[in-house]
């Protein structure tokens, strides 16, 4: 898997090509490093200064695409001119689309009694995040010692049972993350097929990430003919064709992409 720096030259070449370009990143561990709890993972101004850049050039189309809430990850990176996806691309906003997955919405009141049922169960444990996204539910658990983390795995997964047994959704797993999210063939691939769909000039779309959910976008993208970048240590497990080590050194690529 080749590092994205190191083959810069036929990487720009490829990009230079095409009229528009449609750059994607996830959020956390992609454009900020991953931290103790979410609300202190804020971009570095010199990244919010690139991405701004990007968004202004005629050559390039923007997008942020998080496991976040819609709202939640347009208040941390905060530029205007940007498409932003939420809960893992179930809501789109921004460049005219304002989207919502009406199965998922439909889906909300049950989420919450999730979350408000595992509140109580999880009561006790130290450390314990848990974020209602609306359209889906994460426990975070990196500030819970690792002794927890097999019950806290086991309770998420009791409690959902009865919405997982009915097929209306489904668990995942993510950095020290646990997720409860509708039963929905809907992920970051779908999210940026139909952003890149509502772009209406076929831009080359090229999407950054770091972890399980980012790996149906690589896929995605990289039949499209665009370019996969793998946000993590080269051993790791995954579609992406390129990597680069850390949200730095995507800050860095931002810098070339400017310059293309
Ligand atoms: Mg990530």
């Amino acid at each position: 898997m080749p590092h994205l720096l190191n083959v810069w030259p036929s990487v720009s070449r490829l990009l230079a090509g095409p009229s528009r370009v449609l750059l994607m990143f996830d959020y956390d561990g992609t454009l900020t490093p991953i931290v103790a709890r979410p609300e202190i993972a804020t971009l570095t101004d010199e990244t919010r200064q690139r991405l701004t850049a990007l968004a202004g050039m005629d050559k390039f189309v923007v997008a942020v695409v998080s496991g976040r809430g819609l709202a939640d990850v347009k208040a941390m990176v905060n530029i205007p001119g940007l498409i932003y996806a939420g809960n893992h691309g179930l809501e789109i906003s921004g460049g005219g689309m304002d989207f919502v997955h009406p199965e998922a919405l439909a889906l909300e009141s049950s989420i919450a009694e999730v979350t408000r049922l595992l509140e109580g169960q999880l009561a006790e444990v130290p450390g314990i995040l848990m974020d209602n996204k609306g359209l889906t539910l994460t426990v975070h658990f990196r500030s819970t010692p690792g002794s927890y983390s097999v019950q806290v795995d086991d309770m998420v997964v009791a409690t959902a049972a009865p919405y997982v047994a009915a097929g209306q959704m489904k668990i995942t797993r993510g950095k020290k993350v646990v997720e409860v999210r509708p039963n929905l063939d809907w992920g970051k691939g779908k999210a940026i097929e139909k952003i890149r769909e509502d772009c209406g000039d076929s831009p080359l779309p090229v999407f950054f990430g770091d972890d399980e959910t980012d790996e149906d976008g690589f896929v995605v993208v990289q039949e499209a003919g665009g370019l996969a970048v793998f946000i993590g240590p080269t051993r790791s497990v995954t579609v992406a064709l390129h990597q680069l080590e850390s949200p730095t050194e995507v800050s860095q690529a931002l810098a070339l992409l400017a310059n293309l």
